[in-house]
C-alpha cells in the first residue's frame, strides 16, 4: 500500500524501538485515541488489547487526567527537585505510601521503569558501601526483564536483546523461576549464594515475568520463602512492580499477595495511567537511614533532569483518583474473571501449549514448529492477523497476551477472545 505523507516522513526521519529496519511493517499513523481505541489517519479503529505497551489503565486521552494535567501545566509545569519540592510530588509520595507495604518509608522519583530499577540497584549497593561493607553481588531470575539501560539489562536475562552488550554487562547470580517441582533446589541454590558470595540484593518481578519470561507466572507461595530467607540473612529484596503495579494482577501491588514484604519496590508504566513518563523507587527506612551521615561522600548521588516532574505527578494523582472509583474496581474484577473463564476454555485447545492468567493479564502460548521465543515468526503473523481484525495485540514471539485498559467494554473483550479462537483455526 502507498505510504501516506506522514508515513513517508516517518521513514525519512524516525528510528523506532525494537523494530527491524528491513522487515518491519510500515507503522500505523495514530491521529486520535479515546477510551480503549486508537484511530488512524484513515479513520480505522483499533481496540488496544495491550494497554499501549502495558501503561494505560483508564483509557486513552482520559478527560479527567487531561484536565488535571492541563491545570498543572498552567500552574507549575516543571521545577527542579533538588533543594526544591512541590505539592504534586509530596501528595503523590504520601498517597503511594498509603498503598505500599508497611515497611516502605521513602519515595525516590525518576522518570521510567529502567531508571526506577537503576535507582533500586544503586541504592542497595551503596547501602553496603556506606557501611564499609563489600557486598556487590545481585541475584536475579534467569528469564528476568528489568529494562534497557546497562544496570537493568545486567540483571535481566541474557538473550537477543542484550547479545551485543553481553561482555559489558555485570555478572549476576541466577535463580531459575521457582516451581513446585524445583522448589527445594531453588531454595538450596539461594542459600548457597547467600553463604558463599557477598550478596547485596535479590531483584525479582513478583508473580509475572514480563518481556523476558513471556508472561510466565509463578505462585506467591513460592516467592514468599525466598524473600524470607533473604531477610533472615540481610540480603536486600527488590520487587520490580513496573508491570504488575496498579491492579494489573488484581491487587494494588503484586506484593500484596505476599506475607513477606520486599525492602524496595520499583514502579512506573501504569503509575500515571499511561499518560506521562514517571518512575518511583520506594524504600524501607533502614536503607534510607544508611545515607544519613555527617560524611558528604555518603550522599546518594543520583537524579534525572525530569525527576518528580510535577505534570507527571499530577497525572499520577488523577489516575489514583480514578483507580479508587468503584466503577474501576468493578471493571478490574470483571476483566479478571473473564480472563479466567477464557483461559479455562482455551487451555485444552490442541494448538495451545499453555494458557495462564492473573488479574487483568491473560497469556496464551501457541504451539509452534520453531523454537519458542521473541524471534519466533508467529509473532508477525499474530500482529498482522489481529490488526486486520481491528485489534492491537503485540505478542512476545509465540506468546499472545491480552492486557487491556481497565475501561475496555465487555463486548470488545469478548470480541478479542473470539478472534483468538478464529486465529487458532488458521493455517499457521
Ligand atoms: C517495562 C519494564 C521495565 C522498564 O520500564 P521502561 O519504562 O520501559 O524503561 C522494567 N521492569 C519491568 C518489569 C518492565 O515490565
Amino acid at each position: 500500500m502507498a505510504l501516506s505523507s506522514w508515513q513517508q516522513k516517518d521513514k525519512d526521519y524516525v528510528w523506532h524501538p525494537f523494530t527491524h529496519l528491513k522487515y518491519a511493517e510500515t507503522p500505523i499513523n495514530i491521529v486520535r485515541s479515546e477510551g480503549s481505541y486508537y484511530f488512524d489517519e484513515n479513520e480505522n479503529k483499533y481496540i488496544d488489547g495491550i494497554a499501549s505497551w502495558w501503561v494505560n489503565l483508564h483509557g486513552h486521552s482520559h478527560p479527567y487526567i487531561a484536565q488535571k494535567v492541563f491545570e498543572q501545566l498552567k500552574n507549575n509545569a516543571h521545577s527542579i527537585f533538588s533543594g526544591f519540592t512541590h505539592p504534586p510530588a509530596v501528595t503523590l509520595a504520601e498517597r503511594l505510601l498509603h498503598h505500599l507495604p508497611q515497611n516502605s518509608s521513602k519515595i525516590f522519583f525518576s522518570d521510567n521503569g529502567s531508571t526506577a530499577v537503576e535507582v533500586a540497584l544503586k541504592m542497595s549497593l551503596q547501602y553496603w558501601h556506606n557501611q564499609g561493607k563489600e557486598k556487590t553481588k545481585i541475584i536475579a531470575f534467569e528469564q528476568a526483564y528489568h529494562g534497557d539501560t546497562f544496570g537493568s539489562m545486567s540483571v535481566g536475562a541474557r538473550n537477543v536483546f542484550t547479545q551485543a552488550f553481553d561482555s559489558l554487562l555485570f555478572e549476576v547470580l541466577r535463580l531459575p523461576l521457582p516451581t513446585p517441582q524445583n522448589f527445594s533446589e531453588v531454595k538450596q541454590l539461594l542459600q548457597g549464594f547467600i553463604e558463599t558470595q557477598n550478596v547485596s540484593a535479590f531483584i525479582f518481578e513478583p508473580l509475572v515475568l514480563g518481556a523476558g519470561g513471556s508472561m510466565q507466572m509463578y505462585e506467591a507461595a513460592l516467592l514468599d520463602p525466598l524473600i524470607f530467607m533473604c531477610q533472615q540473612n540481610r540480603v536486600i529484596t527488590i520487587a520490580d512492580e513496573v508491570l504488575t503495579g496498579f491492579y494489573r494482577t488484581g491487587k494494588f501491588f503484586a506484593t500484596d499477595y505476599l506475607q513477606h514484604k520486599p525492602d524496595i519496590l520499583c514502579l512506573s508504566k501504569g503509575i500515571t495511567g499511561g499518560v506521562m513518563p514517571l518512575g518511583v523507587t520506594a524504600c524501607a527506612a533502614f536503607i534510607y537511614d544508611a545515607y544519613k551521615s555527617d560524611d558528604k561522600t555518603k550522599t546518594f548521588f543520583h537524579g534525572h533532569s525530569y525527576t518528580a516532574n510535577p505534570t507527571a505527578c499530577a497525572a499520577a494523582l488523577a489516575s489514583m483518583d480514578l483507580l479508587e472509583q468503584e466503577e474501576t474496581q468493578n471493571k478490574i474484577v470483571h476483566i479478571s474473571s473473564q480472563h479466567q473463564q477464557f483461559k479455562e476454555k482455551i487451555k485444552k485447545h490442541p494448538r495451545v501449549l499453555s494458557a495462564r492468567a492473573i488479574g487483568t493479564i491473560l497469556a496464551i502460548e501457541i504451539k509452534t514448529t520453531e523454537q519458542s521465543g521473541y524471534l519466533n515468526r508467529l509473532s508477525e503473523k499474530i500482529s498482522t492477523y489481529f490488526i486486520k481484525k481491528g485489534i492491537l495485540l503485540r505478542p512476545l514471539g509465540n506468546v499472545l497476551y491480552v492486557l487491556p485498559p481497565y475501561c475496555i467494554s465487555q463486548k470488545d473483550l469478548q470480541y478479542i477472545y473470539h478472534c483468538i479462537e478464529l486465529f487458532l483455526k488458521e493455517e499457521l
